[in-house]
């Protein structure tokens, strides 16, 4: 009798707290509309959980989530529903840029228009931050919240805290604990750390279940740091240093660590003879599989961000094109100038040794095939946003993209690498991963496209409209966002 009493008494006070919740939205106009329908009609829908396209589909959108899938018979639409006529139209899942970096000063005058726009405006719903910098450690975590609560424009934001950039650390649990608590979804780790750092923030980072991603420091090497239980690798290329033979008990610091591995690698290769894939494959197949079975059976995957090496191919060799690329009337004016003068960051690190940027995208590109034929998880990403090196915010996707079909992806593979490949590793992360493909109960994380974009991953650029979490951008109103005067 006891136990009824408490299950009724457990009844009301649900009920009271549901009511309460309810009342409250009610008095919110914004949360009103965003409960609101939103109807595709007539589209070909990409789905993404196999390599197909569904003619002629519905699918309601009910606040942030995809509500149903189906013939217009099967789908019945709410009256009050806002309908997208989209004959003939193709509806694919949005992109993620799994590895970018957030800057606080983003929607300062340093930057034309925003990152945060220029993402949706080129398909990205997702973006990974792969290390913040602002004077507040913790303003992206706010410009999640506000994104989700509309008051902000956007896309979907994952974030790591504060980087683990060189040892000594002083408190590697501390540093981990900190970035866990402040909500972080993740930690990265950087290139000049110890082994004993790496260790300590994993063993923290495991006991605090948060998940691991980063550079492979070059103390440590790619066996130890997934032995130590890192679970992504943040580019193709942090396993170049594989494939030089170097001392890891050196006591560098970062600059002395990148001028040696660059002088061990130029010692080793004829770099003035070029990239012969041929030939590197003779001589170091076995290294690449070795990475391969150790990635494997670490699960762990691989972020691709090869448009930084195919930028830098530009700037050097190329340097008007660079200038006049479209999308570089979005990067912040001072990064230009700094290029004008030939004091950008690849310039200057590449100087006098420009044979080595073209032979290292050979490297690059060789691994990239190599992993992508064993089947190792790698993840749609370009390294952009930090408007230090020409890699323009949601425009660098497509390049990607395009790189990655270059290599032998087929389209569906590239578009996979950016949807299904990365909401797999968010759910790993942060437990849910609810994008990715168009199903019921996923984010309705949405491009139309007036091509089918299984046919040219280049049909991505051409989009009648973005939905992010479930609010839709018109390309008329997304031009708009974007116009520059
Ligand atoms: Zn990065």
């Amino acid at each position: 009798m006891k136990r009824i009493i408490w299950v009724i008494a457990g009844l009301f006070l649900l009920g009271a707290i549901l009511s309460g919740c309810l009342r409250e939205e009610q008095h919110d106009p914004q949360q009103i509309s965003d409960q609101g329908y939103t109807a595709f009609i007539h589209v070909n829908v990409v789905p993404m959980t196999s390599e197909s396209i569904i003619k002629d589909q519905t699918v309601l959108i009910e606040g942030d989530r995809i509500m149903a899938v189906g013939s217009g018979r099967s789908v019945i639409i709410p009256d009050k529903a806002t309908i997208i006529d989209g004959e003939g139209a193709y509806l694919m899942p949005g992109l993620a840029d799994m590895h970018m970096h957030t800057r606080q000063d983003w929607e300062s005058e340093a930057w034309p228009v925003s990152p945060l726009i220029l993402f949706l405006a080129n398909g990205v719903t997702t973006i990974r931050d792969f290390g913040p910098s602002g004077e507040v450690l913790t303003y992206a975590l706010e410009w999640r919240e506000q994104i989700q609560a509309g008051t902000r424009v956007g896309p979907t934001i994952y974030a790591s805290g504060k980087i683990l950039f060189v040892s000594p650390l002083g408190d590697p649990q501390g540093l981990v604990r900190m970035n866990h608590d402040l909500g972080f979804d993740f930690l990265k780790l950087y290139s000049y750390l110890s082994p004993e750092d790496a260790g300590e923030a994993l063993t923290t980072a495991m006991e605090l279940e948060m998940y691991s991603a980063g550079h492979v420091p070059y103390a440590v090497g790619l066996e130890n740091i997934l032995t130590a239980g890192m679970d992504e690798i943040a580019h193709i290329e942090e396993l170049l240093p594989e494939f030089v033979e170097i001392d890891r008990d050196k006591q560098l610091s970062p600059e002395e660590w990148l001028a040696y591995f660059i002088g061990s690698a130029m010692q080793q290769f004829d770099i003035s003879a070029g990239f012969n894939e041929t030939d590197f494959n003779h001589q170091n197949g076995d290294i690449l599989a070795r990475i391969i079975e150790q990635l494997r059976s670490a699960g762990a995957p691989v972020c691709t961000t090869m448009v930084v090496d195919d930028v830098i191919q530009i700037k050097l060799f190329q340097p008007q094109v660079f200038l006049e690329r479209q999308e570089n009337r979005y990067s912040p004016e001072g990064y230009l100038d700094l290029f004008r003068l030939g004091e950008e960051k690849h310039q200057r690190q590449f100087r006098g040794i420009e044979d080595l940027a073209a032979f290292k995208y050979g490297i690059d590109r060789w691994i990239l095939a190599g992993l992508h034929q064993a089947g190792i998880p790698l993840l749609l990403a370009t390294d952009s946003g930090t408007g230090g090196m020409g890699i323009v915010p949601g425009f660098s996707i497509h390049d990607e993209l395009r790189i990655l079909v270059e290599n032998g992806f087929s389209p569906y593979e590239a578009i996979s690498a950016g949807t299904v490949n990365a909401a797999k590793v968010i759910e790993t992360m942060v437990g849910e991963g609810d994008f990715g493909t168009i199903e019921v109960g996923q984010r309705a994380d949405l491009i139309l496209l007036k091509n089918n974009p299984l046919e040219d991953v280049a049909n991505i650029k051409d989009l009648h409209g973005v939905m992010a979490a479930g609010r839709w951008y018109s390309w008329e109103e997304l031009a708009q966002m974007i116009a520059l005067e």
